[in-house]
């Protein structure tokens, strides 16, 4: 009941002695003391949730280069064609940075490139790495790899099914370097990357593009190296002429490939 001006206040001494007394007429005797009351302490109350430190976004660049590390991995266990497979010492994957301004694509892979694994190594490569200087380029700066990763035994063409196996292998390889610029060296490699059955002396000369990507044709190095008139080589000069132009680089004076 709610007290009010009227009702008289409540004598608490008097209402516990009165209790006392008639515990006592009872026979109790004695009557504990109760123990102060406590109250635990409060909790801290979690004003807000811990925020998790947000993880750094990856590296780009360190992202494709594990791609890349994927993709050789995967490539160096291909059994697609049976007849590179079994003959072959290994796989030659190729070799540069990422993001090179331009690439060379060679047909496949020689018998020192298997025997070493990196692409032109041979005679052949060392003509490359003379032309690649001659552009004003180290080879370091470039990307140089083949459109098929296995040795075709005594050197032959390529089939067209060899070509079609490993296309999915260079073209994941390609996206993944992104050249600004791509080189195609002889004519199975320029027919693979355009889908030409057309000859490589009639594709030299213009400017295509594989994948948006400008792209020069021009003769294989090892072509040049049985080429005794040397005509091969002063066509090789216009078609890296026409390169650097394309890239909007300046023509080095007289460093012709030799
Ligand atoms: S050439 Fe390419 S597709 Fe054929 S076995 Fe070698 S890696 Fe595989």
């Amino acid at each position: 009941m709610m007290a009010d001006a009227t009702t008289p206040p409540i004598d608490l001494t008097r209402q516990l002695r009165a209790h006392l007394e008639s515990l006592r007429a009872a026979g109790v005797m004695f009557v504990p003391r109760g123990e102060p009351m406590t109250f635990a302490p409060l909790q801290a109350v979690a004003t807000s949730k811990a925020v998790a430190k947000p993880e750094p976004p990856p590296d780009p660049l360190a992202v494709r280069r594990k791609e890349l590390t994927v993709l050789s991995a995967e490539v160096a266990k291909c059994n697609k064609c049976d007849g590179l497979f079994s003959t072959r010492t290994q796989t030659v994957f190729g070799v540069g940075p990422i993001d090179p301004d331009v690439a060379f694509v060679g047909e496949a892979p020689g018998a020192d490139e298997d025997r070493t694994g990196e692409p032109f190594v041979g005679k052949a490569g060392q003509l490359l790495t003379r032309i690649i200087n001659g552009c004003g380029f180290k080879r370091e700066e470039v990307y140089i790899f083949n459109t098929l990763k296995c040795r075709p035994p005594g050197n032959r063409t390529p089939t067209t099914e060899e070509c079609e196996n490993c296309r999915p292998f260079f073209e994941r390889q390609f996206d993944i370097i992104r050249p600004k610029h791509v080189v195609a060296l002889g004519g199975t490699a320029a027919k693979n990357l355009l889908n030409t059955s057309t000859g490589i002396t009639k594709l030299r000369g213009k400017v295509y593009t594989f994948r948006n990507v400008p792209l020069i044709c021009t003769f294989h190095p090892s072509a040049l190296l049985r080429d005794e008139t040397g005509k091969m080589k002063r066509d090789v000069w216009e078609d890296m002429k026409l390169l650097l132009r394309t890239m909007g680089r300046a023509i080095p004076e007289v460093k012709k490939a030799e």
